[in-house]
């Protein structure tokens, strides 16, 4: 147990190793600026879904497939705290209960504004609505771009990386897939 870590002073310390002058007039800002931009990319830990979804799940006579497809995902890779970007894909059968339609990107943020890996973002996002709206299935899949991929060697520039978690009826169910997936792919991505 030291001191307690000043953010600011780190950002100093890490501007300086890499041979900069912190106090230049350019960087003298810098820790402060990186602060507040880290409080928000890490928001998410300061969330929790129970408080998110609290009063957005209705019960229905619904149970047909919800897709929300095509929503803006802005993560931190956990092994480089470079960002990774891209489109998440969401898409649950319900079994009595949907969630409210603008709660499902605010939950792809909470787990987006986090270190993370997007093999685990993914699988979260799904595990979450599995746990919270008990739907027949859900699926998830995210399509993204990492710095730490893109800025390092020209060949990996447009490469995106796919990742998916299906669960209940997605995972069981061939036909509930392909419908899933034949319907994220109707879109341009922007991306590759
Ligand atoms: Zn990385």
């Amino acid at each position: 147990m030291g001191e307690p870590v000043d953010f600011r002073d780190e950002i100093r310390t890490i501007i300086s190793s890499i041979g900069e002058d912190p106090e230049r007039e350019g960087l003298a800002k810098t820790p402060d600026r990186v602060q507040k931009a880290f409080r928000f990319l890490t928001q998410g830990y300061t969330q929790n879904a129970d408080r998110l979804l609290n009063d957005a799940l209705f019960s229905v006579c619904y149970d047909e497939m919800v897709i929300i497809k095509d929503i803006d995902m802005f993560s931190l890779c956990e092994h480089h705290l470079l960002p990774f970007f891209g489109k998440a894909h969401v898409a649950y059968i319900p079994d009595g209960k949907v969630l409210g339609l603008s709660k499902v990107p605010r939950l792809v943020d909470m787990f987006a504004r986090r270190l993370q890996v997007q093999e685990r973002l993914t699988v979260e996002i799904a595990q979450c609505i599995d746990e919270k709206v008990a739907p027949r299935g859900v699926g998830v899949v995210i399509e993204a771009m990492h710095f730490c991929m893109i800025m390092r060697g020209v060949e990996k520039q447009n490469s995106v990386a796919v990742t998916s978690c299906m669960l209940g009826a997605f995972r069981e169910q061939q036909q509930t897939r392909e419908e899933f997936l034949s319907l994220i792919k109707q879109k341009h991505t922007g991306l590759g």
